[in-house]
């Protein structure tokens, strides 16, 4: 306990600090959090949306794993309470969201035995509560992120991923959409999958698949469980300018193929949004590409970033879950730092490319073929994966 090293914290000090401690929590709290209720969030969203013209939202139940049965049926019931919600909105004032609305699900929270140990067993389950997600979705006209989890679980989720993209009955329908997270080694393989199965999907006469890309939000959990487990090697990169480099060579590697996928640019990091934004004018120009692709931030984050770029945003996560006010503590720390970090980076004049000038020190500079890693400043092992990598750039 805190209060056992710090006597500040002991006695009458510290009953008396501790409402306002829980005033403070709730209040930073508020800012991520976009409203309690589904039903909230739409009346909130309208608002936005008639005041924003480009903007688009994406709403996801906070929480993680269903860890009973019963926390999944629940979670399970949310969801698809949630986009009937948002096809009653869809049908009453189509002309304000039409293609703008979608919702995200982690696969684990809407299955307690969603591992590889188990999966034999309940895959049939799983695809059939997704496939009664996805079919209400595009039944409603919004879209659908299967958001990224541990790496133990990619395989599992692109073969579940694979098997909706598959299924005739919703090849007519575009909301159909994946996370991919460039800290993991295998972002670039995990990317030329997607392709592929988009690819086989378009020959057939289906519609574009969505490829959300981030970077990947449980690198300390990564590392914690690969030592825990005694692994070779990490799962995931371990110098952060590697995952800056996956990020780039992944989306290179989706502007590849942007006849099947359409990508969705999930990433606060200013530098990185600039190179994406690069990466766009040589497609064409950044105009011409807009229509092609689109950059997303969460709710409460600095919203200049991803304004500059002028393209299609997606403001995201509008969260309702029970016991809200922990899901939001949990969430605080990690948020503000980055808040506050990107409020830093914008302070900075200048537009994309003055900002990548400005950022060559966090290991990258601009070459004819857009922005590279810059110099041999990887060690070792990294070393490696940045010249693997470099080749996807
Ligand atoms: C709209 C949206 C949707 C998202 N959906 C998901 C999702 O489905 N699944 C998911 O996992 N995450 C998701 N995220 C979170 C995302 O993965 C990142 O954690 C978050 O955006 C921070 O990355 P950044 O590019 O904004 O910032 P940056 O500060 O540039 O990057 C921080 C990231 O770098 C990586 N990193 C940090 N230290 C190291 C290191 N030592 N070595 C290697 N890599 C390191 C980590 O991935 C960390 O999150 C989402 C984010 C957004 C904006």
């Amino acid at each position: 306990m805190l209060a056992d090293r710090v006597p500040a914290l002991r006695g009458w000090k510290a009953a008396a600090a501790l409402p306002f401690a829980d005033l403070a929590t709730n209040a930073i709290g508020r800012q991520f959090v976009y409203a309690e209720t589904i039903a909230t969030a739409l009346r909130r969203a309208e608002r936005d949306a008639c005041a924003r013209a480009a903007t688009r939202f994406s709403f996801d139940m906070l929480g993680e794993g269903a860890r009973t049965d019963a926390d999944a049926d629940r979670n399970f019931r949310r969801t698809m309470e949630a986009i009937r919600a948002m096809e009653r909105a869809v049908s009453a004032r189509a002309a304000i969201w039409r293609e703008r609305l979608e919702v995200s699900v982690k696969l684990s929270s809407i299955h307690a035995r969603y591992d590889a140990a188990s999966y034999a067993q309940v895959r049939g389950e799983l695809l059939d509560r997704l496939k009664q997600i996805a079919g209400r979705a595009a039944a409603a006209g919004i879209g659908l992120t299967i958001d990224a989890e541990a790496s133990e679980s990619l395989s599992l989720q692109l073969d579940l991923f694979e098997a909706l993209a598959a299924d005739p009955a919703l090849d007519r329908w575009g909301g159909l959409g994946l996370a991919v997270q460039a800290y993991q080694l295998r972002a670039l393989g995990t990317v030329d999958a997607l392709l592929e199965i988009a690819g086989r999907r378009r020959k057939r006469g289906g519609m574009p698949i969505a490829v959300r890309l981030v970077k990947g939000a449980y690198w300390d959990a990564e590392v914690k469980r690969a030592q825990e487990l005694g692994l070779e090697r990490y799962p995931v990169f371990t110098d952060k300018r590697l995952t800056d480099l996956s990020y780039l060579a992944c989306a290179r590697r989706l502007s590849s193929g942007l006849d099947s996928v359409y990508p969705q640019f999930a990433t606060h990091n200013p530098v990185t949004l600039a190179c994406v934004l690069v990466l766009a004018d040589q497609l064409g120009g950044a105009s011409a590409a807009a229509a092609r692709f689109e950059c997303q931030r969460l709710h409460g984050m600095d919203g200049r970033c991803t304004a500059r770029s002028q393209l299609c945003i997606r403001i995201c996560r509008c969260a309702r879950m029970p016991g809200r006010r922990e899901a939001r503590t949990a969430c605080l720390p990690r948020a503000q730092v980055a808040r506050k970090l990107g409020e830093h980076f914008l302070c900075a004049p200048g537009g994309a490319r003055e900002t990548i000038r400005r950022f060559a020190a966090h290991g990258f500079r601009l070459s004819r073929r857009g922005p590279v890693p810059a110099g041999p400043s990887f060690t070792n092992g990294a070393a490696h994966a940045a010249t693997t990598h470099c080749k996807g750039l």
